[in-house]
């Protein structure tokens, strides 16, 4: 749904009150509600008094739990920062605020991002607004139904693997995530840095460009970052030349469903005058292994840090400085990020490097050139966000089983891709499922521009 209201007061008091009445999805783990309305006040004033308004004036957002905020607490829905306040704050939340945001709350994830259902989160798993009791998808899961629930205009989250995408998806709303290195990452807490990516959800595709627009560019705080000068907006008459994944569309996880809904719509794009070809993509059983490998190599390296030491939780009774190690890490860490860690670590030992981390970023090579190669010829490519709609809370699935889940996400990560996920489907049981764009590194306008068309005519019919 999406927020009405016309001062920013009243919006803020919506907002509030649609996070309130659907608390049982759990979608916040914390609302700043009074600050979130002071702040309302502040810009209402200013605009009555005829002050210069910011870009984003009184557009209100939801920030995942991965993302520094001064002062305010931040724990990657982990045990291990139990108690942690940031000191300062991420360079996306300083360019929000600079250009008039209201920040309403932080989002439910999985634990360090880590997860594909948001089911590994300290506070609990996020329960999608549509449908009964199933997953919102993840690791942005509380991102997505902020959006759902109409508790903010946008969501900014994380995607390494497609935590912005696949939850959008699964949610019913737009996902968005642009190319690797064009959102600072200062302040995002890091998972596979290789791979992380701040992203957007949202209904309004308007929005989330304007809000992109605020918050990407060069930061002197994140050395990957690249500048992208071209701020003019994108539009052409031509028809477009659209590549689909043949063979994605044949794996055979996929729901049938969802293929038949991609066939159709290829079929429409094309009376529409666009031109669809397809291609089969030969590294798409090698992307699950490659991803998972790299970033959990990238991962036990950057939760190192966690030690009891520096950041929030550190288990008492210690006999000796590595015994608190040891506790801390024990206690404070859930099993998925374990795993992540043992796989990791076992990746980058002596003996297994070049078998494994090294092969890795041998086939990523690969496959980011696969993908360039479709690029130049395609304005954009064409495949599912997922193999299947939500599953039930409740539903038992294996590590790998959810490992498997992320083949369609985890390619524009693997290549820096700017990707979007576009809600335009559901099934017969209501329950929404998205499809997948791939562009061009930098080509995000141009991208936005497509989704816009693609939504528009799907609307139409
Ligand atoms: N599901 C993927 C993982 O668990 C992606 C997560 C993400 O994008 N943060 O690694």
């Amino acid at each position: 749904m999406a927020l009405k209201g016309t001062t920013c007061v009243e919006r803020t008091r919506i907002a509030l009150a649609n996070a309130e009445q659907h608390r049982d999805r759990n979608a916040f783990v914390e609302l700043f509600a009074e600050e979130a309305l002071q702040r309302a006040q502040v810009l209402d004033k200013k605009k009555s008094e005829g002050g210069s308004l910011g870009a984003l004036f009184g557009v209100i957002v939801s920030i995942k739990d991965v993302i520094a905020y001064q002062g305010h607490s931040l724990t990657a829905c982990s045990k291990i920062l139990d108690g942690f306040r940031s000191v300062y704050s991420a360079t996306v939340v300083e360019r929000l605020l600079e250009a008039d945001a209201i920040i309403i709350g932080r989002t439910n994830c999985d634990e360090f991002a880590m997860g594909s259902d948001n089911r590994t989160s300290i506070y609990g798993p996020v329960k999608n607004a549509i449908g009964n009791n199933k997953i919102p998808g993840g690791s942005s899961g509380g991102a997505a139904v902020s959006v759902q629930v109409g508790a903010c205009d946008v969501a900014v989250a994380s995607d390494t693997g497609g935590s912005v995408r696949q939850p959008a998806g699964l949610c019913g709303v737009v996902g968005f995530k642009p190319t690797y290195g064009t959102i600072s990452r200062h302040g995002l807490i890091a998972y596979g840095s290789s791979f992380d990516q701040i992203g957007l959800l949202g209904y309004d595709l308007s929005q989330l460009e304007m809000v992109f627009e605020v918050i990407k560019g060069r930061d002197d705080h994140d050395a990957t970052l690249i500048d992208t000068p071209d701020h003019t907006p994108f539009a052409t008459d031509e028809p477009p030349r659209i590549g689909l994944m043949q063979n994605a569309l044949e794996h055979k996880s996929l729901d049938p469903h969802i293929k038949e809904s991609i066939q159709k719509l290829t079929g429409d794009l094309q009376s529409n005058g666009a031109s669809v070809e397809t291609f089969a993509f030969e590294f798409l059983d090698y992307v699950i292994p490659t991803y998972y490998v790299l970033a959990s190599a990238e991962a036990s390296s950057n939760l190192s840090r966690y030690d009891g030491v520096r950041y929030g939780y550190r288990a008492e009774e210690a006999e000796s400085l590595d015994d608190m190690y040891r506790k801390t890490r024990t206690v404070g860490f859930g099993d998925e990020v374990k795993r992540r860690i043992l796989l990791g670590t076992f990746v980058l030992s002596y003996g297994y490097y070049d078998q494994y981390f090294g092969k890795a970023q041998q086939v990523r090579r690969l496959i980011r050139d696969e993908l360039q190669v479709q690029l130049d010829r395609y304005d954009y490519l064409i495949l599912p966000m997922s193999p299947s709609v939500a599953w039930g809370i409740d539903e038992v699935k294996s590590p790998v089983e959810l490992y498997l889940a992320d083949i369609y996400s985890v390619l524009a990560n693997l290549a820096g891709l700017p990707a979007m996920s576009l809600p335009l489907w559901t099934n017969k049981s209501g329950m929404p499922y998205g499809l997948q764009i791939l562009g061009a590194p930098f080509q995000e306008k141009k991208l936005l521009f497509h989704a816009r068309e693609i939504m528009s005519s799907h609307e139409k019919r």
